[in-house]
Protein backbone atom coordinates (compact mmCIF):
# COMPACT_ATOMS: atom_id res chain seq x y z
CA UNK A 1 0.00 0.00 0.00
CA UNK A 2 1.38 3.31 -1.10
CA UNK A 3 1.10 7.02 0.75
CA UNK A 4 -0.68 9.45 -1.77
CA UNK A 5 -1.62 13.17 -1.77
CA UNK A 6 -4.35 14.43 -3.91
CA UNK A 7 -3.89 18.38 -4.80
CA UNK A 8 -7.62 19.55 -5.20
CA UNK A 9 -9.22 16.66 -3.27
CA UNK A 10 -11.98 18.73 -2.20
CA UNK A 11 -12.73 18.55 -5.88
CA UNK A 12 -15.09 16.81 -8.15
CA UNK A 13 -12.48 14.54 -9.78
CA UNK A 14 -10.30 15.00 -6.66
CA UNK A 15 -13.08 13.49 -4.00
CA UNK A 16 -13.74 10.42 -6.43
CA UNK A 17 -10.07 9.79 -6.64
CA UNK A 18 -9.82 9.49 -2.65
CA UNK A 19 -12.76 7.32 -2.42
CA UNK A 20 -11.23 5.02 -4.97
CA UNK A 21 -7.76 5.54 -3.45
CA UNK A 22 -9.71 4.32 0.33
CA UNK A 23 -10.90 1.69 -1.49
CA UNK A 24 -7.99 0.14 -2.36
CA UNK A 25 -6.18 0.84 0.97
CA UNK A 26 -3.91 3.42 0.19
CA UNK A 27 -2.89 5.75 2.51
CA UNK A 28 -4.54 9.42 1.69
CA UNK A 29 -3.62 12.77 2.29
CA UNK A 30 -5.87 15.96 0.71
CA UNK A 31 -4.57 19.11 -0.46
CA UNK A 32 -6.51 22.04 -0.69
CA UNK A 33 -7.76 25.68 -0.16
CA UNK A 34 -11.61 25.12 -1.01
CA UNK A 35 -11.41 27.79 -3.57
CA UNK A 36 -13.49 25.49 -5.94
CA UNK A 37 -13.97 22.46 -4.21
CA UNK A 38 -16.23 21.97 -1.20
CA UNK A 39 -16.55 20.21 2.29
CA UNK A 40 -18.78 18.29 1.71
CA UNK A 41 -17.52 16.18 -1.07
CA UNK A 42 -15.19 15.44 1.90
CA UNK A 43 -18.06 14.97 4.71
CA UNK A 44 -17.89 10.93 4.66
CA UNK A 45 -14.81 10.40 4.03
CA UNK A 46 -13.15 13.10 6.39
CA UNK A 47 -12.50 10.45 8.87
CA UNK A 48 -9.95 8.85 6.50
CA UNK A 49 -8.21 11.26 5.50
CA UNK A 50 -5.34 13.59 6.37
CA UNK A 51 -6.32 17.24 5.27
CA UNK A 52 -3.90 20.11 4.63
CA UNK A 53 -5.86 23.15 4.34
CA UNK A 54 -3.60 25.51 2.43
CA UNK A 55 -3.38 27.19 -1.19
CA UNK A 56 -0.64 25.87 -3.52
CA UNK A 57 0.36 29.30 -3.90
CA UNK A 58 1.98 28.98 -0.57
CA UNK A 59 4.86 27.57 -1.37
CA UNK A 60 6.42 26.80 1.96
CA UNK A 61 2.97 26.13 3.38
CA UNK A 62 2.37 23.20 1.08
CA UNK A 63 5.87 21.86 2.12
CA UNK A 64 4.32 19.38 5.12
CA UNK A 65 1.67 17.37 3.05
CA UNK A 66 4.29 15.83 0.86
CA UNK A 67 6.26 14.39 3.96
CA UNK A 68 6.34 10.49 3.50
CA UNK A 69 4.16 10.45 0.15
CA UNK A 70 5.13 8.28 -2.73
CA UNK A 71 2.44 9.32 -5.26
CA UNK A 72 1.38 13.29 -6.19
CA UNK A 73 -2.24 13.53 -7.98
CA UNK A 74 -2.29 17.05 -8.95
CA UNK A 75 -5.62 17.79 -9.12
CA UNK A 76 -5.72 21.35 -7.91
CA UNK A 77 -6.21 24.38 -9.85
CA UNK A 78 -8.55 26.88 -11.10
CA UNK A 79 -10.69 25.24 -13.93
CA UNK A 80 -13.07 26.87 -16.73
CA UNK A 81 -12.55 28.06 -19.39
CA UNK A 82 -14.81 30.94 -18.90
CA UNK A 83 -13.10 31.69 -15.68
CA UNK A 84 -9.54 32.29 -17.12
CA UNK A 85 -11.24 34.93 -20.10
CA UNK A 86 -12.24 36.77 -17.31
CA UNK A 87 -9.47 36.72 -14.63
CA UNK A 88 -6.30 35.22 -16.53
CA UNK A 89 -3.88 36.44 -14.14
CA UNK A 90 -5.70 34.17 -11.13
CA UNK A 91 -5.87 31.41 -13.91
CA UNK A 92 -1.67 31.40 -14.10
CA UNK A 93 -0.77 32.42 -10.36
CA UNK A 94 -2.58 29.23 -9.40
CA UNK A 95 -2.33 27.01 -12.56
CA UNK A 96 1.45 27.59 -13.26
CA UNK A 97 3.14 29.05 -10.46
CA UNK A 98 0.42 26.97 -7.81
CA UNK A 99 1.83 23.80 -10.14
CA UNK A 100 5.31 24.66 -9.87
CA UNK A 101 5.40 24.95 -6.31
CA UNK A 102 4.00 21.33 -6.11
CA UNK A 103 6.29 20.05 -8.30
CA UNK A 104 9.05 21.35 -6.69
CA UNK A 105 7.91 20.30 -2.63
CA UNK A 106 7.24 16.96 -4.49
CA UNK A 107 10.89 17.11 -5.70
CA UNK A 108 12.63 17.78 -2.35
CA UNK A 109 10.12 15.36 -0.22
CA UNK A 110 11.49 12.54 -2.77
CA UNK A 111 8.19 11.68 -4.22
CA UNK A 112 8.48 8.65 -6.68
CA UNK A 113 6.06 9.73 -9.59
CA UNK A 114 3.66 13.36 -9.79
CA UNK A 115 0.54 12.53 -12.14
CA UNK A 116 -0.90 15.74 -13.07
CA UNK A 117 -4.32 17.11 -14.40
CA UNK A 118 -3.88 18.65 -17.79
CA UNK A 119 -6.42 19.38 -20.51
CA UNK A 120 -7.25 18.59 -23.76
CA UNK A 121 -8.17 22.54 -23.89
CA UNK A 122 -4.49 22.53 -24.77
CA UNK A 123 -5.16 21.23 -28.73
CA UNK A 124 -7.31 24.39 -29.34
CA UNK A 125 -7.71 25.66 -32.74
CA UNK A 126 -6.05 22.45 -34.46
CA UNK A 127 -8.73 21.63 -36.24
CA UNK A 128 -7.22 17.88 -36.57
CA UNK A 129 -9.39 15.03 -35.74
CA UNK A 130 -8.53 12.64 -33.48
CA UNK A 131 -6.07 14.67 -30.98
CA UNK A 132 -3.56 12.79 -30.77
CA UNK A 133 -0.13 13.79 -28.49
CA UNK A 134 2.23 14.05 -31.59
CA UNK A 135 -0.21 17.32 -32.42
CA UNK A 136 0.88 21.12 -32.35
CA UNK A 137 -0.89 22.32 -29.19
CA UNK A 138 -2.67 25.75 -30.19
CA UNK A 139 -4.19 26.69 -27.10
CA UNK A 140 -6.95 29.80 -27.34
CA UNK A 141 -7.70 30.73 -23.94
CA UNK A 142 -5.70 31.31 -20.80
CA UNK A 143 -7.22 28.82 -18.91
CA UNK A 144 -5.62 26.26 -22.17
CA UNK A 145 -2.33 28.09 -21.81
CA UNK A 146 -2.16 27.43 -18.17
CA UNK A 147 -2.45 24.01 -18.68
CA UNK A 148 0.18 23.74 -21.34
CA UNK A 149 2.62 25.96 -19.54
CA UNK A 150 2.14 22.99 -16.70
CA UNK A 151 3.03 20.45 -18.64
CA UNK A 152 6.27 22.15 -19.95
CA UNK A 153 7.28 22.78 -16.43
CA UNK A 154 6.78 18.82 -15.73
CA UNK A 155 8.81 17.70 -18.57
CA UNK A 156 11.26 19.69 -17.28
CA UNK A 157 11.18 18.92 -13.73
CA UNK A 158 11.93 15.24 -15.21
CA UNK A 159 14.41 16.43 -17.08
CA UNK A 160 16.91 18.77 -15.08
CA UNK A 161 15.72 17.08 -11.67
CA UNK A 162 15.03 13.71 -12.32
CA UNK A 163 11.37 13.72 -10.84
CA UNK A 164 8.64 11.36 -12.64
CA UNK A 165 6.12 13.25 -13.80
CA UNK A 166 2.95 12.28 -15.92
CA UNK A 167 0.29 14.86 -17.30
CA UNK A 168 -3.01 13.19 -18.19
CA UNK A 169 -5.29 15.37 -21.11
CA UNK A 170 -8.65 15.08 -19.26
CA UNK A 171 -11.02 15.79 -22.18
CA UNK A 172 -15.02 16.49 -21.05
CA UNK A 173 -14.78 14.71 -17.44
CA UNK A 174 -18.44 14.02 -15.69
CA UNK A 175 -19.79 12.10 -12.90
CA UNK A 176 -20.73 12.68 -9.21
CA UNK A 177 -19.83 14.89 -6.97
CA UNK A 178 -19.13 17.92 -10.11
CA UNK A 179 -20.67 21.07 -9.12
CA UNK A 180 -24.15 22.23 -10.64
CA UNK A 181 -24.42 25.47 -9.14
CA UNK A 182 -20.98 27.20 -9.86
CA UNK A 183 -21.40 30.48 -12.09
CA UNK A 184 -18.53 28.18 -14.01
CA UNK A 185 -20.36 24.40 -14.02
CA UNK A 186 -19.43 22.24 -16.75
CA UNK A 187 -22.58 21.40 -19.49
CA UNK A 188 -23.34 17.83 -18.05
CA UNK A 189 -24.10 18.78 -14.53
CA UNK A 190 -26.12 21.89 -16.05
CA UNK A 191 -28.21 20.31 -18.59
CA UNK A 192 -29.02 17.48 -16.27
CA UNK A 193 -30.57 19.66 -13.19
CA UNK A 194 -31.87 21.58 -15.78
CA UNK A 195 -33.70 18.61 -17.56
CA UNK A 196 -34.37 16.96 -13.76
CA UNK A 197 -36.39 20.43 -12.68
CA UNK A 198 -38.14 20.46 -15.97
CA UNK A 199 -36.38 23.43 -17.24
CA UNK A 200 -34.71 24.29 -20.46
CA UNK A 201 -31.06 23.98 -20.68
CA UNK A 202 -29.11 26.55 -22.91
CA UNK A 203 -26.62 25.85 -25.44
CA UNK A 204 -23.84 27.92 -26.75
CA UNK A 205 -24.21 27.93 -30.25
CA UNK A 206 -25.99 25.32 -32.86
CA UNK A 207 -25.05 22.89 -30.31
CA UNK A 208 -23.05 20.38 -33.46
CA UNK A 209 -20.14 21.02 -31.45
CA UNK A 210 -18.88 17.85 -29.72
CA UNK A 211 -17.17 16.28 -27.08
CA UNK A 212 -15.28 13.22 -26.04
CA UNK A 213 -16.87 13.32 -22.32
CA UNK A 214 -15.84 10.82 -19.97
CA UNK A 215 -17.12 9.40 -16.84
CA UNK A 216 -15.17 10.46 -14.02
CA UNK A 217 -13.75 6.41 -13.01
CA UNK A 218 -12.07 6.47 -16.28
CA UNK A 219 -10.02 9.22 -15.30
CA UNK A 220 -9.58 7.21 -11.82
CA UNK A 221 -8.19 4.54 -13.09
CA UNK A 222 -6.26 6.53 -15.66
CA UNK A 223 -4.31 8.05 -12.60
CA UNK A 224 -3.88 5.00 -10.54
CA UNK A 225 -2.19 3.44 -13.30
CA UNK A 226 -0.15 6.10 -14.65
CA UNK A 227 1.57 6.86 -10.50
CA UNK A 228 2.69 3.25 -10.51
CA UNK A 229 3.87 2.50 -14.64
CA UNK A 230 7.10 1.76 -15.52
CA UNK A 231 7.30 3.98 -18.52
CA UNK A 232 5.53 7.63 -19.30
CA UNK A 233 8.22 9.76 -17.55
CA UNK A 234 7.91 13.06 -18.40
CA UNK A 235 5.34 12.85 -21.16
CA UNK A 236 1.40 13.77 -21.92
CA UNK A 237 -1.35 11.23 -22.66
CA UNK A 238 -4.79 11.55 -23.72
CA UNK A 239 -7.67 10.96 -21.46
CA UNK A 240 -10.93 10.24 -22.76
CA UNK A 241 -13.31 7.45 -23.79
CA UNK A 242 -12.33 7.90 -27.65
CA UNK A 243 -15.57 8.69 -28.75
CA UNK A 244 -17.67 12.46 -29.07
CA UNK A 245 -21.35 13.27 -29.37
CA UNK A 246 -22.96 16.65 -29.93
CA UNK A 247 -24.44 19.24 -27.47
CA UNK A 248 -27.71 18.30 -29.39
CA UNK A 249 -27.38 14.60 -29.01
CA UNK A 250 -26.34 14.54 -25.45
CA UNK A 251 -29.84 17.06 -24.56
CA UNK A 252 -31.82 13.80 -26.69
CA UNK A 253 -29.60 11.34 -24.52
CA UNK A 254 -30.12 12.90 -21.37
CA UNK A 255 -34.67 13.15 -22.07
CA UNK A 256 -34.33 9.79 -23.11
CA UNK A 257 -32.92 8.40 -20.23
CA UNK A 258 -34.38 11.05 -17.86
CA UNK A 259 -37.81 10.21 -19.83
CA UNK A 260 -38.78 14.01 -20.24
CA UNK A 261 -38.73 15.74 -24.28
CA UNK A 262 -37.72 19.26 -23.66
CA UNK A 263 -36.09 21.20 -26.16
CA UNK A 264 -32.60 23.16 -25.56
CA UNK A 265 -32.33 27.10 -26.17
CA UNK A 266 -29.57 27.76 -28.12
CA UNK A 267 -27.36 30.80 -27.56
CA UNK A 268 -24.41 32.95 -28.78
CA UNK A 269 -21.39 30.64 -29.17
CA UNK A 270 -18.64 31.45 -25.95
CA UNK A 271 -15.64 32.77 -26.76
CA UNK A 272 -12.60 30.80 -26.05
CA UNK A 273 -14.71 27.42 -26.25
CA UNK A 274 -13.29 24.58 -29.13
CA UNK A 275 -15.65 23.32 -32.16
CA UNK A 276 -15.11 19.44 -31.54
CA UNK A 277 -13.00 17.54 -29.80
CA UNK A 278 -12.37 13.90 -29.52
CA UNK A 279 -9.28 11.74 -28.52
CA UNK A 280 -6.69 9.22 -29.90
CA UNK A 281 -6.55 7.07 -26.64
CA UNK A 282 -3.98 4.79 -28.33
CA UNK A 283 -0.68 6.01 -26.13
CA UNK A 284 -2.18 5.67 -22.79
CA UNK A 285 -3.36 2.23 -23.52
CA UNK A 286 -0.36 1.20 -24.74
CA UNK A 287 1.57 2.70 -22.08
CA UNK A 288 0.04 2.06 -18.70
CA UNK A 289 -2.68 -0.20 -20.36
CA UNK A 290 -5.79 2.77 -20.07
CA UNK A 291 -9.10 1.01 -21.13
CA UNK A 292 -11.98 3.15 -20.16
CA UNK A 293 -14.26 0.90 -18.49
CA UNK A 294 -17.82 3.09 -18.27
CA UNK A 295 -19.15 4.35 -21.88
CA UNK A 296 -21.19 7.82 -21.84
CA UNK A 297 -24.39 6.20 -21.93
CA UNK A 298 -23.61 4.02 -18.80
CA UNK A 299 -21.40 7.12 -17.09
CA UNK A 300 -24.86 8.97 -17.62
CA UNK A 301 -27.46 6.67 -16.51
CA UNK A 302 -25.34 6.75 -13.58
CA UNK A 303 -24.83 10.63 -13.23
CA UNK A 304 -28.22 11.64 -13.43
CA UNK A 305 -29.08 9.05 -10.69
CA UNK A 306 -26.89 10.81 -8.56
CA UNK A 307 -28.14 14.53 -9.35
CA UNK A 308 -31.77 13.13 -9.06
CA UNK A 309 -31.15 13.06 -4.87
CA UNK A 310 -29.42 16.40 -5.39
CA UNK A 311 -32.37 18.15 -7.20
CA UNK A 312 -34.56 16.43 -4.65
CA UNK A 313 -33.30 17.39 -2.00
CA UNK A 314 -33.69 21.01 -2.69
P1 LIG B 1 -12.76 21.31 -9.21
O1 LIG B 1 -12.88 22.80 -9.25
O2 LIG B 1 -13.91 20.54 -8.69
O3 LIG B 1 -11.45 20.89 -8.43
C1 LIG B 1 -10.30 21.70 -8.32
C2 LIG B 1 -9.84 21.66 -6.89
O4 LIG B 1 -8.67 22.45 -6.76
C3 LIG B 1 -10.89 22.26 -5.93
O5 LIG B 1 -11.10 21.40 -4.83
C4 LIG B 1 -10.25 23.57 -5.50
O6 LIG B 1 -10.68 24.02 -4.22
C5 LIG B 1 -8.77 23.24 -5.58
N1 LIG B 1 -7.97 24.44 -5.70
C6 LIG B 1 -8.19 25.49 -6.52
N2 LIG B 1 -7.28 26.45 -6.32
C7 LIG B 1 -6.44 25.97 -5.35
C8 LIG B 1 -5.33 26.52 -4.69
N3 LIG B 1 -4.86 27.75 -4.99
N4 LIG B 1 -4.73 25.79 -3.73
C9 LIG B 1 -5.20 24.56 -3.39
N5 LIG B 1 -6.26 23.99 -3.99
C10 LIG B 1 -6.88 24.70 -4.95
O7 LIG B 1 -12.42 20.85 -10.71
P2 LIG B 1 -12.27 19.40 -11.34
O8 LIG B 1 -13.21 19.34 -12.47
O9 LIG B 1 -12.30 18.35 -10.29
O10 LIG B 1 -10.81 19.48 -11.94
C11 LIG B 1 -9.67 18.80 -11.40
C12 LIG B 1 -8.50 19.00 -12.33
O11 LIG B 1 -8.79 18.43 -13.60
C13 LIG B 1 -8.15 20.46 -12.60
O12 LIG B 1 -6.74 20.57 -12.69
C14 LIG B 1 -8.77 20.74 -13.94
O13 LIG B 1 -8.12 21.79 -14.60
C15 LIG B 1 -8.57 19.39 -14.61
N6 LIG B 1 -9.50 19.13 -15.72
C16 LIG B 1 -10.82 18.90 -15.47
C17 LIG B 1 -11.67 18.61 -16.53
C18 LIG B 1 -13.12 18.34 -16.31
O14 LIG B 1 -13.83 18.06 -17.28
N7 LIG B 1 -13.65 18.39 -15.09
C19 LIG B 1 -11.17 18.57 -17.85
C20 LIG B 1 -9.82 18.80 -18.06
C21 LIG B 1 -8.98 19.05 -16.99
Amino acid sequence: MATYLVTGGAGFIGSNVCRELLAQNHTVKVLDNFATGRRENLAEIAGDIELFEVDIRDAEGIQPAFKGVDYVLHQGALPSVPRSVKDPVATTEVNVNGTLNVLTAARDAGVKRVVMASSSSIYGSNPELPKHEGMRPMPISPYAASKLANEAYAAACTHVYGLETVCLRYFNVFGPRQDPKSQYAAVIPIFVTALLKGERPTIFGDGEQSRDFSYVANVIQANLKASTAEGGAGQAFNIACGNRISLNELVRELNEIIGTNIDPIHTDPRPGDVKHSLADISAARETFGYSPAVDVRQGLEKVVDWYREIVDQG
